[in-house]
């Protein structure tokens, strides 16, 4: 599919500068309904920070990715792709969460991803906190059955329950495996690091079969091999879904975000990351926790735009 339709290619900057007309994502066409259209990728903004504990602010990161994606181009050297010459891609608006009912904005989530899904089309979603990813994993599971997620994040999200709520940011991952969202074996977390409350996390992860790989041995390029051929090996053939928590990076170049963890990787160790995960089959994707109100120069917003793209460039090599 060398061949997309040109209504569906970025607008040329050439012709309209890139800090003309309204901000959609990647210069993109602006298409809520895609009901006929042939899209292979919708992106879907999720204005909703309600799952937060600590800094608020995440409702606003779609519209501060949009404005930031105005500088992403369409050719990515790092991979060979030719995205918008493979895909057609369009950003699909946002979900009408409920600002003040969890429950309400997961089902609004699902419902609005599985719309676009059985339009024949993958999403690539910008949160809001990453309560949100449980309403895209629904929705995937619905589709494509028990899904491979690779998780980027500071945080492991595998707790328990805070303030007697069960569903908050912190809990989804927990909640996902309990819904049997997530395939045998086939939760992988990248970036994990401490402190912590308690060692919870580490019993919690070697109970249910989750591999991570914690900010330690990331670094450690045997270890880093190794994990990445194991995402391989369970995600071979199968649906996979990457969830990229943008804590997952140092605040230091990623200082938008609510719940910070010093000693991260780097934005550029992160993106080679993601690179390694080109060959698998990218069912749905999202980048969350950017927080713009807490954000310097757009590092984030800018982080966050650069991650998606990657993520397009992924699904623009599988089909
Ligand atoms: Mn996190
Ligand atoms: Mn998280």
């Amino acid at each position: 599919m060398s061949d997309t339709p040109k209504w569906t290619r970025p607008l040329n900057p050439l012709q309209n500068p890139r800090f003309g007309d309204l901000a959609t994502f990647n210069r993109l066409p602006y298409l809520p309904d895609i009901k006929g259209k042939n899209v292979d990728v919708a992106i879907l903004g999720i204005p909703y920070d309600g799952g937060t504990s600590f800094r608020p602010g995440a409702r606003f990161a779609p519209r501060a990715v949009r404005d930031a994606s105005v500088l992403n181009r369409n050719y990515n050297p790092h991979t060979g792709s030719a995205v918008f010459e493979k895909l057609n891609v369009v950003d699909a608006g946002d979900v009408a969460v409920n600002p003040i009912q969890i429950q309400k904005t997961f089902q609004a989530i699902e419902a609005r991803v599985s719309e676009l899904q059985n339009e024949g089309a993958r999403t690539i979603c910008i949160g809001g906190d990453h309560s949100v990813v449980l309403g895209e994993l629904r929705a995937a599971h619905k589709k494509y059955g028990p899904l491979t997620v690779i998780h980027f994040d500071a945080h492991t999200d595998t707790g328990d329950q805070a303030w007697g709520e069960k569903y908050h940011h912190g809990t989804i991952f927990r909640r996902a495996l309990e819904e049997g969202l997530i395939a045998k074996n086939s939760l992988f977390q990248i970036g994990i690091r401490g402190p912590l409350t308690s060692s919870a996390p580490d019993d919690f992860a070697a109970a249910h079969g989750i591999r991570v790989l914690d900010i330690d041995q990331l670094q450690d390029a045997k270890k880093a091999d190794a994990f990445f051929a194991n995402i391989h090996a369970a995600g071979k053939g199968k649906p996979c879904f990457i969830t990229f928590d943008v804590d997952g990076i140092d605040p230091a170049f990623a200082p938008g975000t609510g719940t910070p963890v010093v000693g991260g990787m780097t934005s550029r160790e992160a993106l080679g990351f993601v690179r390694r995960l080109k060959g698998l089959q990218i069912v749905g994707a999202d980048v969350v926790e950017i927080s713009p109100p807490y954000d310097q120069s757009d590092l984030t917003a800018l982080l966050g735009a650069a991650l998606m793209f990657e993520f397009l460039s992924l699904m623009s090599e599988v089909r």
